[in-house]
């Protein structure tokens, strides 16, 4: 367990995820990932101080345990990142947990929130989904980040699922242009680990081309 927030911390997280993901293989079940990280935190502290902002990451970690299923997993994934597995989960049931749990973070009073850029402290949230999306544990991970960089992206406070425009082509392209889209994805993979605005720019103009 993490020792601030309640809820298990990084290594219980990789443990039991690549327990899950296992288990999902063998019984043909989707796993959800959620990624949380919260907005202007770095804001908060400079304005409210580090004890006020742990406070805040201690009441996030009791949202967290109170409002989710009792299989469900959620981890403190990094400072002020919070990682959630949803077991048997579908995407569409997972943006609605998500959604949920961002509102209750959006409606709890904190403690000198009237300063933050919005008047209130909020978080972000990205979705992946096992097997359709990711095809292990490590690109599940990647995924919500991904996703939840989008979130950040679109303003902040809300739920963002990962969507990758080439993935959407290989899907009804024929079998020999398969490893044209894939060199492509390649790219812009070196791309996004630059910059992922440009990553963004690209998927859209593939998108609209
Ligand atoms: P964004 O909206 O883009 O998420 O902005 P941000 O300021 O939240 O930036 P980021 O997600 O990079 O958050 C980093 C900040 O989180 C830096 C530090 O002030 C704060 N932080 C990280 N770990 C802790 C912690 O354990 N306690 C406290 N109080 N603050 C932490
Ligand atoms: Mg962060
Ligand atoms: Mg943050």
């Amino acid at each position: 367990k993490d020792g601030l927030t309640g809820v298990f911390n990084h290594r219980y997280f990789h443990d039991k995820l690549k327990e899950k993901v296992a288990l999902s293989q063998k019984y043909n079940q989707p796993i959800s990932m959620i990624f949380v990280d919260i907005d202007y935190f770095k804001h908060y502290n400079d304005l409210n101080g580090h004890q006020m902002g742990d406070e805040v990451l201690r009441t996030i970690g009791k949202i967290l345990r109170d409002n989710l299923r009792e299989n469900d997993i959620s981890a403190r994934y990094g400072g002020e990142e919070f990682a959630i597995i949803l077991p048997d989960t579908s995407e569409d049931d997972a943006v609605i947990i998500a959604d949920q749990i961002r509102s209750i973070i959006e409606n709890t009073k904190f403690y000198g929130e009237e300063n933050q850029p919005n008047g209130v402290l909020t978080v972000s949230m990205g979705i992946s989904v096992y097997p359709y999306k990711a095809k292990d544990d490590v690109t599940l991970i990647k995924s919500a980040d991904d996703a939840l960089y989008r979130a950040k992206f679109f303003m902040k406070n809300r739920v963002e699922t990962y969507t990758s425009i080439l993935d959407e082509i290989k899907q009804d392209i024929e079998e020999k242009d398969i490893e044209l889209v894939a060199s492509i994805k390649t790219l812009i993979s070196v791309i996004n680990a630059k910059d992922r605005y440009t990553y963004g720019h690209s998927e859209r103009v593939v998108l609209y081309s």
